[in-house]
């Protein structure tokens, strides 16, 4: 449905926002492109929606080429992250706003914007002006005006940003359903990892103007292919630690452990998940592929605690239950779980350890 080769963006002083990118994106599909502040994400999206120009590149919708296309021209409606709409409108002419423009008759574009209100529960905010509705009421007014105006493609840039996380977190879910039974190709761009996970059928992670790895939210979770992507995924942050492999054991952090046959000897990035590890209080007896620390830092996650261990050189990140979580200075060590653990080398995947 969309399709992006070669796409770049160089805005005058040299930044390159988005760098020879290539993309496809399905029909039907949801969408996320995820990363920092900066990495490009707006960028792209203000690029598919038409509002910048490529310095390079091809973007293609449904087919049809609109690269040099005006963005009336696209038949994608774009969501921003302030909603944009226009203060002196009440509600039913936001709505409506797109239909004038697409000169459908006034009878017919009332109720189209009727019907649309309803389906997001505004109907009783018709004559409202922006200014007298809550932000989650304005985001569903956005979103009614993209939705009546029945593009090929949605383009929201951050729409949850402006809610509290209650909001957030309502929104979220009346979204993916919303998505779900229109069925529009939708790209959805957050530098919210949990809500990319939580929304996309598949997930663009994106650094400094690169994709870093396409993939379904349990891929890039489970099977991220570089250590960016893996420190970026997960609401704790992975572990990722210095490591060697030296005559078929993985040396850690003082730890040993079982290296998987086909790693070559030479330094390595070891990855493991906070969640993927046991703590234990007290010294796991003749055991090597253990890390040993004194805690020192324990927060509170509300059904669990993250555990900061600090080896001597490092520290490790350990997610223990509720009611388990050691005192502040203990000795405390930390127990990998065997098949968790993934390798990399040159920041490239290698394998599961
Ligand atoms: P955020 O999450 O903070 O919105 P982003 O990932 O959407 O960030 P972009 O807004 O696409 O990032 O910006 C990418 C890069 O391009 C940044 O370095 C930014 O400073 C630069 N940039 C964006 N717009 C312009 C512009 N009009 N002129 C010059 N540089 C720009």
């Amino acid at each position: 449905m969309i399709s992006l080769s070669g796409l770049t963006k160089e805005f005058p002083g040299g930044v390159r926002a988005v760098d020879s990118l290539d993309l496809e994106i399905g029909d039907g599909e949801f969408f996320a492109l995820l990363g920092p502040s900066g990495c490009g994400k707006t960028t792209l999206l203000r690029s598919i929606a038409g509002l910048e120009t490529p310095t390079s590149g091809k973007i293609r919708i449904g087919g049809v080429d609109v690269t040099a296309s005006p963005p009336g021209r696209r038949d994608v409606a774009m969501v921003f992250q302030d909603y944009a709409l226009f203060p002196h409108m009440d509600v039913t002419s936001n709505i409506a706003y797109p239909l004038r423009i697409k000169k459908v008759s006034r009878q017919r574009r009332e109720a189209k914007a009727a019907e649309t209100a309803s389906r997001l529960s505004l109907s009783d905010l018709l004559a409202r002006r922006p200014a007298q509705l809550s932000g989650g009421q304005q985001q569903r007014v956005a979103l009614a005006r993209a939705i009546a105006s029945r593009p090929q493609v949605f383009l929201f840039d951050e729409p949850l940003s402006n809610l509290d996380a209650r909001l957030r977190l309502e929104a979220r879910t009346f979204l993916k359903r919303l998505q779900r039974e229109l069925a529009v190709t939708t790209v959805f761009v957050t530098h919210d990892q949990g809500e990319a996970l939580a929304l996309a059928d598949r997930i663009a992670v994106m650094n400094a103007g690169r994709i870093m790895q396409v993939g379904t939210p349990s891929e890039v979770f489970h099977r991220p292919t570089d250590p960016f992507v893996a420190g970026f995924i997960g609401s704790t942050p992975m572990n990722l630690l210095p490591a060697s492999a030296e005559g078929g054991r993985l040396h850690v952090a003082g730890a040993v452990l079982p290296l998987p046959r086909d790693v070559a000897d030479g330094p390595l990035v070891y990855g493991l998940r906070p969640e993927y590890a046991d703590l234990s209080q007290s010294a796991p007896v003749g055991r090597r592929d253990v890390f040993s620390g004194k805690v020192a830092v324990v927060e509170n996650l509300g059904t669990a605690h993250l555990v900061t261990l600090d080896s001597g050189d490092l520290l490790i990140q350990v997610v223990v239950p509720e009611g388990d979580e050691p005192a502040v200075g203990a000795s405390a060590w930390a127990v990998p779980r065997p098949g968790r653990a993934l390798l990399y080398r040159d920041d490239r995947l290698l394998t599961g350890a």
